[in-house]
């Protein structure tokens, strides 16, 4: 049977370019992807759900991947995977660094929910030290953050800033 949808999930706060290239790479692999943006993320969230929705669709519109869905979700990602009937979970992976976390989570799900494959795909090297914590930053600096999100989730971060 050929896998066809996939769920990506992460706080996206706010999205990358780290993020857009793996989207790019699972958009050749799977007919369908939902980014789901999780709603409380362990660490505070600079932007709302909703914002970072908003900001996701908006930035996927602006790269031409306008095919691909935004929804955001709290609780158990397994649940929310098996509720949208995906048959596989994609993560990035950018330097060993995040190899523990998401080797333990995938091994996780599995146990949860052995029907739902994770799948990883390796980053681009130019994004690999690219996190959307170093642009946050950066912009929150004054810093230009052009070369590492697309512009409308730029607009979005000087408004964050100034809005204070
Ligand atoms: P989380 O808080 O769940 O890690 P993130 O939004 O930070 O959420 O990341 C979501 C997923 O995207 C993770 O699998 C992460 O490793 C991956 N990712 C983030 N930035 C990059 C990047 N620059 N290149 C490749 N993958 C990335």
């Amino acid at each position: 049977m050929p896998i066809a949808s996939a769920i990506y999930p992460g706080s996206f706060d706010p999205i990358t370019y780290g993020h857009i290239d793996i989207i790019r790479r699972a958009k050749k692999l799977f007919d369908r992807l939902i980014i789901a943006i999780v709603a409380n993320p362990n660490k505070t969230p600079l932007f709302s759900a909703s914002e970072r929705v908003a900001i996701t669709q908006k930035a996927l519109v602006e790269e031409g991947l306008p095919c691909v869905e935004v929804t955001s979700y709290a609780g158990l990602l397994i649940e929310v995977a098996k509720e949208m009937s995906v048959e596989a979970i994609v993560r990035g992976l950018r330097a060993n660094s995040d190899f523990d976390y998401e080797f333990q989570m995938a091994l996780t799900n599995r146990d949860l929910d052995p029907a739902i494959e994770t799948v990883f795909f390796m980053t681009a090297g130019r994004y690999s030290f690219l996190s959307s914590s170093m642009v946050k930053e950066v912009k929150r600096l004054g810093g230009g953050v052009s070369s590492f999100v697309p512009k409308s989730v730029e607009e979005a971060l000087a408004r964050k800033f100034t809005a204070g």
